[in-house]
């Protein structure tokens, strides 16, 4: 067993059916999250005997670092290797006064977005809660002074809707990690389900959609997933959610060359966004070896963006970070799992 499996109504609990006094929990709580401890022996103001029952029945991290690799930008690629032997990334990216840390929710992915090499590689099984906390703790536990954390690694989180939530309820719970909600970003293709009950149960958090197209068609070209919940259903969602926020939703939208970068996809897109109040990420397509698409060029990229501030849109683009270390999603595990010799195609 691994105490972030549990919530902290569950760890109570625990604390309590062991007949030990409820400030052990408390004691607990701040050696898992808020210092961490690198090992149940660190615990020193448990009882010896409960440390050594903790050791021999338990496992403090659910992780291990394999590999960091820096960037000439300074982004960094961890890879972290799970007790059964898969391959887990995240990416911290230094940006200004920002430190931001993307984690991962699943190995690989089941939506299968063209545009995707985690798409590409299908999908394994679902992070374990812990493992989810785990990116953010062992990082935590090597002195990042990480500000920021956005659910934009591998996998759907809202696919893996149990064990993210559970791991969003202990990022914001102050008794775990306590992190504000303004610090914290899930990035979803939308799932509908799922989508409303986050919305219901996270009024706050700041939630990107992966939009990608100006129309359902197009989106349906390159996100099967369309086809089951169409743009049209989601974005109806985020209108009806947005009266009880403050933050604003943002889009994320993937610019592929030729297919839906061109003035008329910018004019069309705000069409489809109309009544929302948003911002819109633009992400110009990092190319992987094998990848059925471009990256467009600058001009395209910023007259794209031209017609969306025009139509009174925030709108940025969004930097290349760690080109060469691979920092793109899925790409590291795939070099070192699915492709060890390193054949491109
Ligand atoms: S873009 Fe996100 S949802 Fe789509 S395949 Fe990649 S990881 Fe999965």
């Amino acid at each position: 067993m691994n105490f972030k499996e549990l919530s902290v109504e569950e760890l109570l609990n625990w604390v309590k059916e062991k007949g030990l006094e409820k400030y052990r929990a408390e004691q607990l709580l701040y050696w898992l999250y808020k210092k961490p401890a690198k090992t149940f022996s660190e615990m020193s103001n448990l009882p010896a005997a409960l440390r050594k029952e903790l050791e021999e029945n338990f496992s403090l991290f659910s992780l291990k670092e394999v590999e960091t690799i820096k960037s000439a930008d300074q982004t960094e690629k961890k890879l972290f290797i799970t007790e059964d032997g898969e391959f887990v990334e995240s990416v911290i990216i230094p940006d200004k006064d920002r430190l931001t840390l993307c984690i991962s929710t699943q190995i690989g992915c089941r939506m299968g977005c063209r545009f995707c090499l985690t798409g590409y590689q299908g999908f394994k099984r679902n992070l374990r809660t812990c493992e989810i906390l785990d990116q953010i703790l062992l990082v935590k536990l090597q002195g990042y002074p990480i500000t920021n954390i956005v659910i934009m690694g591998m996998g759907e989180p809202l696919d893996n809707f149990e064990n993210t939530t559970k791991a969003l309820k202990l990022m914001f719970d102050e008794r775990a990690l306590g992190l504000s909600y303004r610090k914290v970003t899930l990035s979803t293709i939308g799932i509908i389900p799922e989508l409303e009950e986050l919305l219901k149960t996270f009024p706050k958090l700041a939630l990107s959609l992966s939009l990608n197209a100006p129309d359902g068609e197009k989106r349906a070209e390159i996100m099967p997933m369309e086809k089951r919940y169409p743009i049209k259903e989601i974005l109806a969602i985020l209108r009806k959610y947005q009266k009880n926020r403050r933050k604003m939703f943002t889009m994320e939208y993937v610019l592929l060359k030729g297919f839906n970068d061109s003035e008329d996809d910018a004019r069309k897109l705000t069409g489809l966004l109309k009544g929302l109040r948003c911002k819109i990420n633009l992400i110009p397509f990092n190319p992987w070896p094998g990848s059925p698409f471009e990256r467009p060029e600058e001009e395209r990229v910023l007259r794209f963006q031209e017609i969306l501030i025009e139509k009174g849109y925030s709108t940025f683009i969004r930097k290349s970070k760690g080109k060469d270390i691979l920092a793109a999603c899925g790409q590291l595990r795939w070099k070192k799992q699915l492709n060890p010799e390193g054949s491109a195609n």
